[in-house]
């Protein structure tokens, strides 16, 4: 009675916030059960769709109990983006990501501690400096959420060594709930990121899996048609595709190149396209994003850095012109069509060399040792970083240009500094990008005089003074295009008098960096001390082969539904068969009946009486039968020894036959 009336209260104290901030009238699938086990204490594994409705399993119970909480994920934009979203609905929320000066760390965290704030979003990198340890215990936690939490595992396809941390992280939180959220895990992957998330240095006999609560949303797409084609010319069918289903699109390519070539093919075909790759610069992948969404481009040709965070509803069709290396990807890009329910199409394009190629991937991904060596001493050369130094330290790093004095592969260098990440050495994203910063040099008096002498840079001064509060006491990150809003002014103006200051030694001004930043973990080591972990190292090789196998075989197989082999690869057994994918399809068509089946046998024993033919002779003579029905008919005939085919491939009737 009591536990039934505490969680009868429960609901309706969670149906009273879903409705206060966000305006919804109701949970999604599995949200309310996510956040009531949750609320009940339990550590909870959520693995739903991207687009499911991930955040609000956390946002909820959060804002349900005083005090914050602590979220966890890995990606910049992806904060930024959940941080202005709760702003807007009056939630306070910061983030502290890497970028970060340390005077901007601390005064978040002092923010953090002495305002209301409901929500933190950190990087895993952030989360075991002696910093962040430091300001820990003033933060009143009520929940740990861990997004994208298939990071953790080194089983999983992003493995993240940062999100190792997240661990030790509980020993400063006893009794604190954990909330992982991921949108693709296999069954081994969530024992992973269960097993990982509970293990406690001071109890590791705890046995973990017990204690969590998983839900799963089915991995059933309803509206949603699978289909695989192998193709000569991708371009021809993906018009073919494009002129058969209207609506938005997205084609994933492999390659930067690749995108701009079938967009430009499309056009060709009055087909409006647009393309969007990671080496794009800022502005410019909003723009086509938001032109894109807008439905001004109807379809955008990308690599796989798009679409994360897009929530886009009306999107028809999902084409993949080349293999994606595993079915995780696959099922969360091809996911990105239909999520308002309507019939939608994800359709993906092989040949056989690029399964052969795929094949090769581990060795490629996975690069020697000497190899990793040869490229981190050369990273160190080519940054004049000496042996001992550059703990903590960005550096602007230009690939093309590293690639082009060092004369090295640039798969091998990729990769190699994708090893160095993942053993904590450095790291490397394009993806980062500092904004512009300002800071004092002078003191008040100074200032005051500086003013005096130049009033036509005091509007900017005063500005920067007014907008960004302690400004004048440490680095600021500061917005060029706010402080041009605020002057009324262009903000290349703006840009022009922040660097005359800079010059006049009033501010050190430091322009936003579009450069990709490479940012070393641990001071430069000599390349005889550099070391991996190596078998943990062979067993990534080994589990990236075979998911790589596990997707050429999703491509080969060619009689089972798409839908549920998706399905069965995510741990879920219980889906049935789709019935749209092209698998379903198929099975729909050569369905036969006993009557059909013993119509279209009566025929072919006519029609071969006295004669042999070829298969396509026998076909046309059977006239109105459905082929691929007579096939079916023929392969059991063959099985069964009742037809057979003679070496110049005509099939006749066995002389066996009774
Ligand atoms: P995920 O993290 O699982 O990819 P998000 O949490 O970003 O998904 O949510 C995707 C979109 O769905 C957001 O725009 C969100 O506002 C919306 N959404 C989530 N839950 C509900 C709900 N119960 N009712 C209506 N819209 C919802
Ligand atoms: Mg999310």
């Amino acid at each position: 009675m009591a536990s039934g009336s505490t969680s009868d209260n429960q609901r309706r104290a969670i149906h009273t916030i879903l409705k206060q901030y966000w305006g919804f009238e109701s949970f999604r699938p599995l949200q309310e059960d996510i956040i009531l086990s949750v609320l009940s204490g339990r550590d909870t594994l959520a693995l739903m769709p991207t687009g499911g409705g991930k955040s609000l399993c956390y946002q909820v119970p959060a804002l349900t109990r005083e005090g914050m909480c602590l979220v966890i994920s890995p990606l910049i934009a992806l904060m930024k983006d959940q941080v202005e979203n709760l702003r807007k609905r009056n939630i306070t929320a910061y983030a502290i990501y890497s970028g970060m000066t340390r005077q901007e760390v601390i005064h978040t965290l002092k923010t953090v501690i002495n305002s209301n704030c409901r929500f933190l979003y950190v990087s895993p990198e952030r989360l075991e400096t002696a910093l962040f340890k430091e300001y820990l215990p003033g933060m009143h936690v009520n929940l740990v959420a861990v997004d994208e939490a298939h990071c953790i595992s080194q089983w999983g396809y992003d493995f993240r060594p940062p999100y190792l941390r997240i661990a030790a992280l509980r020993e400063e939180l006893p009794g604190i709930p954990v909330l992982a959220l991921t949108a693709s895990a296999t069954k081994e992957v969530q024992d992973d990121i269960c097993n990982k998330l509970t293990y406690l240095p001071s109890n590791p006999n705890k046995n973990s899996l017990h204690d969590w609560k998983v839900f799963r949303q089915s991995f059933e797409r309803a509206n949603l048609s699978y289909s695989v084609f192998k193709v000569d010319s991708r371009i021809n069918k993906i018009i073919e595709i494009l002129s058969k289903v209207p609506g938005s699109g997205i084609v994933y390519c492999k390659s930067r190149r690749r995108t701009k070539e079938i967009s430009e093919l499309l056009q060709l075909q009055n087909i409006s396209a647009d393309f969007y790759h990671a080496g794009l610069g800022q502005q410019e992948r909003s723009r086509k994003q938001e032109e894109w969404i807008a439905n001004t481009t109807r379809v955008i040709v990308c690599t796989n850095a798009f679409g994360m965070g897009i929530d886009k509803p009306d999107v028809r069709t999902v084409i993949h012109a080349d293999v994606p290396d595993c079915l995780e990807n696959y099922y969360q890009e091809a996911g990105r069509a239909g999520r308002d329910g309507k019939r939608s199409y994800a359709v993906l394009l092989y040949d056989e060399h690029e399964l052969r190629e795929l094949e090769q991937l581990p060795s490629l991904r996975f690069p020697s040792l000497d190899d990793i060596k040869q490229v981190y001493q050369s990273i160190a050369n080519y940054l004049r970083v000496p042996a001992g130094d550059g703990e903590g330290q960005y550096f602007d790093f230009d690939i093309s240009d590293f690639l082009k004095k060092f004369k090295l592969n640039s798969y091998t260098v990729l990769y190699a500094l994708k090893a160095l990440e993942q053993e904590g050495w450095l790291s490397f994203n394009e993806q980062v990008f500092l904004p512009a910063r300002v800071n004092f040099t002078t003191g008040k008096n100074q200032l005051y005089e500086f003013e005096k002498n130049y009033p036509l840079l005091e509007p900017v001064i005063k500005t920067l003074l007014r907008a960004y509060e302690g400004i004048f006491d440490y680095p600021s990150p500061i917005s060029e295009m706010m402080i041009a809003r605020l002057l009324r002014e262009d903000v290349e103006k703006v840009k022009e008098q922040l660097r005359q200051l800079n010059q006049y030694g009033i501010i050190e001004y430091q322009q936003q960096k579009d450069t990709p930043q490479l940012f070393f973990l641990k001071s430069r080591s000599r390349v005889e001390d550099l070391s991996i972990n190596k078998p943990g190292y062979a067993a990534r090789k080994e589990k990236l082969a075979s998911r790589i196998r596990e997707m050429i075989q999703f491509i080969g197989t060619t009689n089972q539904c798409r839908s549920k082999m998706i399905g069965v690869y995510f741990g879920d057994e219980s889906m049935n068969d789709c019935g749209i994918c092209d698998n379903c399809l198929r099975k729909k068509n050569i369905s036969l009946t006993q009557e059909e089946f013993d119509d279209i046998h009566n025929s072919i024993v006519a029609t071969l009486q006295n004669r042999s033919l070829r298969a396509k002779e026998l076909l046309s003579a059977l006239g109105s039968i459905k082929k691929e029905k007579a096939w079916k008919v023929i392969e059991f005939l063959q099985a069964e020894n009742k037809i057979e085919m003679d070496e110049s491939g005509k099939i006749n009737l066995s002389s066996a036959r009774p």
